[in-house]
């Protein structure tokens, strides 16, 4: 099937939809950014960003500065001699994570970050890592990946940094099948979750990434995994690759999206439907009681996603089908056919999907369209306010916890609440 769109391929998806494909001028911050939430998330890890003063601007301004605590991120910020010649920048490099390393022996897991600039000069950061490990082994872990802003995404740093841990995770010795959830969640989250899999019989789960190095989840033939998050591509493949298997699901934002997220693991490890119900009704009644205020404010409205985070295409699934609201159009960064196929197979068939970005044209269908709600990075906020539209930053989804019954509630008030404050503002 071929739909012809000015300025697009459309071509067919694996379930019956079209799916327009752009590419162009793209509105969307790098991989860096996944340091601002993964360095909370794994406490004794450090980021090291090999890169330019952009990059550490990009951090710096990104993720605040921290003045009571010792920071967890830097930039290594290449100047113009190691432009110049790798030989300097490979020695520099070993300097600064020398002199890191001993003024901060809490740290046991070093990130190195590549960037545009690393990239661009083609510093090598996974021999540097295998270089540095062997002389901070077994103290401190070295690991490498890039969060390059040339062709990637900011979420596609979360899935670099994962996957670059997937080969250092132990093998599983266990003879019975365990549980790994992963992609970043807030630690309430991940709490809320570990009593609801108890409450299953559920178990051994463990979660990636995990909260401290020491404690890096094992993985063999027996792992089944739950993706938490829609952007971890590079990560399920090396989990595969180790022997473990993916649980297909839809991914838990809303109610319907965690009770199918939860019910995989459950179909997974034999539970009882009966008991399956008992124990996640009473958190499905009191998410959809709380759910009830904001179908009121966002039921009908028209909302426009552009593509960002990479968490798209279930927000699009959870606003209209549990808060009713009309999908102008639906962009992705990049779609995962498989990994998110549970959630197309969910969407209206009519729900227009873009994969990629033209900016220009899709700013054009955007204003022509007059939406209630843009869903849209920073870059693009600020323009499209000041034509009178009301817009939610995307990057904003990314950092708070959004995940789960407890926090279905929460994450419709981040729709509600620009509205909200429009509609006061011209009242
Ligand atoms: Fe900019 Fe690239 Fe550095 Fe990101 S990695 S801040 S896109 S130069």
């Amino acid at each position: 099937m071929t739909v012809d769109i000015q300025g697009c391929d459309v071509a067919p998806s694996n379930v019956t939809r079209p799916i327009r494909r752009e590419s162009g001028q793209r509105e969307v911050f790098c991989g860096l950014t996944g340091i601002v939430w993964l360095h909370r998330k794994i406490q004794d890890a450090f980021f090291l960003v090999v890169g330019s003063r952009t990059c550490a601007h990009l951090i710096q301004s990104a993720a605040g500065v921290m003045i009571f605590a010792e920071p967890r991120f830097a930039t290594a910020i290449m100047e113009e001699k190691d432009l110049a010649g790798l030989t300097d920048a490979n020695t520099e490099l070993d300097r600064i994570v020398t002199q890191l390393l001993t003024r901060r022996p809490d740290i046991k897991l070093l990130f190195l970050v590549g960037s545009c600039p690393s990239e661009v000069i083609k510093l090598d950061l996974s021999r540097a890592a295998l270089r540095l490990s062997q002389s901070f082994a077994p103290g401190v872990r070295i690991l490498s990946y890039s969060g390059s802003g040339i062709e990637t995404t900011f979420t596609q740093g979360e899935d670099a940094c994962l996957a670059s841990l997937v080969p250092e995770l132990p093998a599983d010795p266990r003879k019975e099948a365990s549980l790994l959830v992963v992609g970043s969640m807030a630690d309430v989250v991940e709490d809320q979750f570990v009593r609801m899999f108890e409450a299953l019989g559920i178990g051994p789960v463990q979660f990636l990434p995990p909260r401290n190095s020491a404690t890096l989840p094992s993985v063999g033939p027996n792992t089944k995994f739950l993706l938490a998050q829609p952007f971890l591509a590079d990560t399920a493949r090396e989990l595969e690759n180790r022997g473990a298997t993916r649980l297909v699901a839809p991914f838990p934002l809303g109610v319907e999206g965690t009770t199918a997220w939860l019910r995989s693991a459950a179909n997974a490890f034999g539970i009882d439907a009966v008991l399956f119900d008992k124990v996640t009704q009473p958190a499905r009644a009191r998410a959809e009681r709380a759910l009830d205020n904001y179908r009121k404010e966002l039921s009908g409205r028209r909302i426009f996603l552009f593509p960002d985070s990479q968490l798209e295409i279930p927000l699009a699934r959870f606003l209209s089908r549990e808060l009713g609201m009309q999908l102008i159009e639906v962009g992705t960064p990049y779609l995962h056919r498989e990994h998110l196929a549970e959630e197309l197979k969910l969407l209206p068939p009519d729900t227009p999907i873009t994969e990629g970005q033209d900016v220009d044209l899709q700013l054009d269908r955007c204003r022509l369209a007059r939406p209630d709600l843009v869903v849209c990075g920073l870059g693009l906020a600020n323009p499209l306010e000041a034509e009178g539209m009301t817009t939610k930053w995307a990057i904003e989804l990314v950092f708070t916890p959004i995940q789960g019954y407890e926090q279905a509630s929460d994450l419709a008030e981040l729709f509600a609440r620009p509205l909200v404050r429009r509609a006061k503002l011209v009242a």
